[in-house]
């Protein structure tokens, strides 16, 4: 058996799930490859969502970009253990592709994972940045050099837009990056874009012909942004079109075309030949420059492709988003377990049907963190508790004090043990080991917070915090004595014991409601 994410099309509608599958149920084909790594191109955005009706044959296995291991081979170019690479050929829209564990694949599609890259890296480029690169190559043929003038790309904030840039400016081109993101100027500008452009400016009808600007285009957009580059194109310019992130259609005049002899070239990187891959993919080792490619990637649990998938059409992803095949092993093995469960016991609303507030703090959270932590997902069942909840959890341990971020979550942590509360444990674990930069810290306290490595000062402030979690009746003026004598004032005083009884009745919640700690916790800060 194995996991892959599944988009169904029948009587019940569209919809996209994760499923356990039978490696019986692989399409027919001569090479099984062991998926590591895949990731989210605007198109598999589109076969998630169902937006535009890039699936073909249902059910059908998403993602058009895979990097993995053979496991089983009947092609004469591979034998298990070769690492191999896949983009496009029509998997995941015709034929199962990389948003799973396993995949099934024509030997012929596969080429191997270019040395100089690693899986990640290898998808954090994907079929994005090769249909980039492919657009590069094709300035270069049709002879546009960097001396010839600025090279515009559009939509350079995304996956195509932001390795063009990089390229480009790495060869040297002076490269002017439009976006509709003006607050994603540095990091375009750190890319190497010489200028960056609101794409506003090319959004509307222009004239048939405008002022001469650009030596060569790089355009992911299409619609009236590519018609405004086309009229704005150098005589003899060169504008490749490889998107319609704007739209299908191109309302241009022949003009710039006939009078100024611009170049009109079309990209397409799913039947593209094997040479141009292979050309595609020794020059993305030689020109892209890894430093500036760990920028643009940033990498997920495979699953997590399901909740990016809106965010990744409406423009609200920035570069690459690499979906990590191992990660989501895990996941499965843990999910798997018979212990395990789902995120809670009570309903879990979809981002989509929450209230804007809600829904702009939960992706807020996913975009500094890399995933959605289940106690958001838990509490959104009850929209004014999650506000309230969350408005007393941030005055708490987001204020300014005597007591530091990582002192407060030490009494997380400590009473959550006493609590037997997995969630918070797990979860503020990771947060302390962060928030103290140490990876002991954290078990120690969990286990016996009276033998962790911390100062006296810090185990009287535990020593507190805990007869507020277990006897708060017993609390008297002796244990406010004793904290006095290690420096605290009232102020803090109150801060240790509203922390405590504020995560006491997170704990039983947690406990209620059956909350899991996302897999992702484990790992962080260690
Ligand atoms: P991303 O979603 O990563 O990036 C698309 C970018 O386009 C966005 O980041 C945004 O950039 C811009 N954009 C989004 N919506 C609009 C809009 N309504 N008007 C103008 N600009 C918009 O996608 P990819 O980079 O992976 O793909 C880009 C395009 O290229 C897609 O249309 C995709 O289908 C196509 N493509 C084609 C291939 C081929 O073989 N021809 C291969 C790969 C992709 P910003 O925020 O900077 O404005």
């Amino acid at each position: 058996m194995f996991k892959a994410i599944l988009i169904q099309k029948d009587e019940a509608g569209y919809r996209a799930g994760v499923q356990m599958l039978d490696e019986a149920q692989l399409p027919a084909a001569d090479v099984t490859v062991r998926v590591s790594h895949s990731t989210l191109n605007y198109k598999d955005g589109l076969a998630l969502t169902g937006k535009s009706p890039v699936v073909r044959q249902f059910p059908m296995v998403p993602g058009i970009d895979l990097v993995g291991t053979v496991e089983h081979s009947e092609h004469p170019a591979y034998k298990p253990g070769d690492a191999v690479l896949l983009n496009g050929w029509g998997v995941g829209e015709v034929h199962w592709g990389g948003l799973a564990q396993k995949a099934r694949l024509r030997g012929d599609w596969l080429i191997p994972l270019p040395p100089a890259f690693t899986p990640q890296q290898a998808m954090a480029i994907g079929t994005a940045g090769y249909t980039a690169m492919l657009c590069v190559l094709a300035l270069e043929r049709h002879g546009v050099k960097p001396s010839d003038g600025e090279v515009v790309v559009t939509g350079a904030a995304g996956g195509v837009g932001s390795v063009a840039v990089a390229v480009l400016a790495k060869l040297g081109y002076t490269v002017v990056a439009v976006t509709g993101r003006p607050a994603d100027a540095e990091y375009l500008k750190h890319l190497g874009a010489a200028e960056v452009l609101d794409r506003a400016a090319f959004a509307s009808p222009g004239k048939p012909l405008g002022k001469e600007r650009w030596a060569g285009a790089v355009d992911v957009v299409g619609s009236h942004v590519l018609a405004n580059l086309c009229a704005t194109t150098k005589y003899r310019g060169v504008v490749t079109a490889c998107g319609l992130a704007a739209g299908m259609d191109l309302p241009a005049t022949v003009a710039p075309f006939i009078l100024r002899g611009v170049t009109l070239v079309g990209i397409d990187s799913v039947m593209c030949p094997r040479a141009d891959r292979l050309q595609a993919w020794e020059r993305l080792a030689r020109d892209l420059d890894l430093a500036k490619l760990g920028e643009i990637g940033r990498e997920v649990g495979l699953a997590d492709a399901l909740s990016l998938a809106s965010q990744l059409l409406a423009g609200q992803v920035r570069g690459r988003i690499v979906g990590d095949g191992t990660r989501w092993t895990q996941e499965t093995a843990m999910s798997a377990h018979p212990q395990a469960a789902p995120v809670s016991r009570f309903p879990v609303p979809a981002l989509a049907d929450l209230p804007e507030d809600i829904r702009a703090r939960i992706l807020a959270v996913q975009e500094k963190s890399g995933f959605i932590p289940n106690v958001f997902l838990t509490l959104a069942h009850r929209p004014d508790e999650f506000r309230a909840f969350f408005a007393y959890h941030d005055a708490l341990m987001d204020k300014p004090g005597k007591l530091t971020k990582a002192e407060r979550e030490m009494i997380v942590v400590a009473t959550s043990a006493a609590n037997q509360c997995q969630y918070c444990v797990i979860a503020h674990g990771a947060i302390l080991r962060i928030r103290a930069k140490n990876p002991l810290m954290a078990d120690q306290i969990a286990t016996n917070y009276r033998k962790a490595d911390i100062t006296p000062q810090q185990k009287a402030m535990l020593d507190f915090a805990m007869k507020v979690s277990q006897s708060a009746h017993l609390v008297g003026e002796a244990d406010f004595e004793q904290l006095r004598a290690h420096g605290f004032t009232e102020d803090d005083i109150w801060d240790m014991a509203a922390i405590s009884a504020f995560f006491g009745m997170s704990n039983r919640m947690a406990n209620v409601t059956n909350m899991r700690p996302n897999a992702e916790f484990y790992a962080l800060g260690r």
